[in-house]
């Protein structure tokens, strides 16, 4: 490939900061939440114009969607989320679950508002460009954007990009799945014009369970209990639109699950196209399947219209501002978590929170309806070889299954709160990370109404 030399160039710092969070998802949301109710100075970094990560960004709205009536949840600013959303009108019963599906659009004002009423101090429309380091120490970041590049500083920093931009950068150790073995990247879209009560009247009379989910192409491991359970899933009006010719026999992965309608005849969270072998660190990836990913959803659309009843007079209302994107980097952290720890109710001295046993990816779905669930060791979001840095969200340390867990949008604000609140104790009581005051982290992640054990 041929090279050219990048020249060497002076750059202004526009701001300094205690704790600086790069990236605004469930993860990196509740980190600087987290932070700034410690009591520090909170600078949160965001490439699009808006907070909320993939719950704004790409549309997905299933907040809680695994929550049953003997599910023992998280506790802390993930629940926090689904209030504030609740209370400013902004959700929607989830059909599959005891929980509510947030609205996407309401989500981002929701979130202006936590990010201002926390006074962490807000930079949208500025992409994580290259980390500032001293040695193995991150100092702050390199940002992208209208303005050029521009240096921000900080005390400590937490990568809450999901695809670890970050510590990777900074030369910290990460993995990415084999991308044959990648989970599928999803193009989501929403419909409207939907006549409600003629489509809910055609789901009750042919309800599919998560049994129906598999198919040729997809085997999906349960405990047995699952099986049939109700799930809002989607794949007869596909099969009829192959056979009508409308979508190619090839396509027979056009198929999964709607979130939710509305009595306006809003139809969201269309979760319809898998895209697999796109790998969401590769641009060229990313740019075909985002193409081919509209193109499918627009033969789901047609196909809905055609036969699905309550769909006829519907229409695409639009598509998620970017791809879906689910498995890319992880870092190799100082604890790496387990299926064992996800399957078998992990515990841990160093727990910042809880999360169910809920399982989703990887071709495995267990769904938390017994009161099971595990902990989240501090140390999951420690780089093993940088130091000032902890990541937050799906991108901590552990294997494939442990992630088919960790990546869910409540289990990242488990994250996220932890680190922030890690991060920011680490800059009042001049801690360094590798060795936080474990007793003081759950003291005060307490006192932010956690579920710690
Ligand atoms: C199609 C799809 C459906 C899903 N369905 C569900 C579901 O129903 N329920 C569930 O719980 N989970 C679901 N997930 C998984 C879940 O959405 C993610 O795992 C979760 O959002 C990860 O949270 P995060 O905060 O780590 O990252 P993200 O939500 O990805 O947020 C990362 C943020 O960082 C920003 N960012 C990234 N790089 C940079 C950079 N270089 N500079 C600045 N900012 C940057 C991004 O713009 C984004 O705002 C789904 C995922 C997909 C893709």
């Amino acid at each position: 490939m041929k090279k050219i030399l990048e020249p060497a160039r002076e750059i202004d710092v526009i701001h300094e900061t205690d704790v600086l969070v790069v990236g605004s998802g469930p993860g990196g949301l509740s980190a600087a939440l987290g932070a700034a109710r410690t009591g520090v100075e909170v600078t949160l970094v965001e490439r699009f114009g808006c907070f909320g990560g993939n719950i704004t960004a790409v549309g997905v709205e299933g907040f809680a969607w695994y929550r049953h009536e003997k599910t023992i949840d998280t506790e802390g600013v993930g629940r926090e989320f689904e209030a504030r959303a609740r209370d400013a009108g902004a959700t929607t019963p989830e059909p599959q679950s005891d929980s509510d599906a947030i609205d996407a659009e309401g989500f981002k004002l929701v979130a202006d508002t936590l990010v201002e009423e926390a006074g962490i101090h807000p930079m949208l429309h500025r992409a994580f460009a290259a980390p500032i380091m001293e040695g193995d120490e991150i100092r702050g970041i390199i940002t992208e954007s209208k303005a050029g590049r521009e240096a921000i500083l900080a005390k400590k920093v937490i990568d809450a990009t999901g695809d670890a931009d970050v510590a990777h950068r900074a030369g910290a150790a990460t993995k990415k799945t084999p991308v044959e073995e990648m989970q599928a990247a999803s193009v989501m879209f929403s419909m409207n014009g939907v006549d409600k009560s003629k489509f809910i009247e055609a789901v009750k009379a042919d309800p599919q369970t998560y049994k129906d989910w598999e198919s040729g192409e997809w085997s999906v491991e349960t405990t047995g209990k699952e099986d049939q359970m109700f799930s809002p899933f989607l794949r007869k009006p596909f099969e009829k639109a192959m056979e009508a010719g409308i979508i190619p026999r090839a396509l027979s992965t056009i198929s999964g699950t709607w979130g939710a309608v509305y009595d306006s005849g809003d139809l969201t969270y269309l979760n319809l196209v898998h895209l697999p072998e796109c790998d969401g660190t590769d641009p060229a990836s990313m740019t075909k399947n985002e193409i081919e990913g509209r193109r499918q959803a627009m033969m789901a659309v047609e196909a809905l219209k055609r036969f699905h009843p309550g769909c006829g007079g519907a229409k695409l209302r639009n598509f998620g501002m970017t791809i879906g994107i689910r498995d890319t980097r992880k870092i190799l952290s100082a604890y790496d978590m387990t299926e064992l720890d996800v399957r078998e109710e992990g515990r841990f001295e160093d727990s910042v929170g809880i999360f169910p046993e809920f399982i989703d990816g990887y071709g495995i779905l267990i769904l938390p309806t017994t009161g099971r669930y595990f902990q989240l060791p501090y140390r999951t979001m420690l780089p093993r070889s940088v130091r000032n840095l902890l990541v937050a969200g799906r991108a901590t340390g552990g294997d494939k299954v442990s992630h088919a867990a960790t990546r869910n949008m409540m289990c990242c604000t488990v994250t996220g709160q932890g680190a922030g609140v890690a991060a920011a104790l680490a800059v009042k009581h001049g801690l360094e990370l590798e060795q936080m005051d474990v007793q003081r982290l759950q003291q005060e992640l307490k006192r932010q109404g956690v579920r710690l054990h």
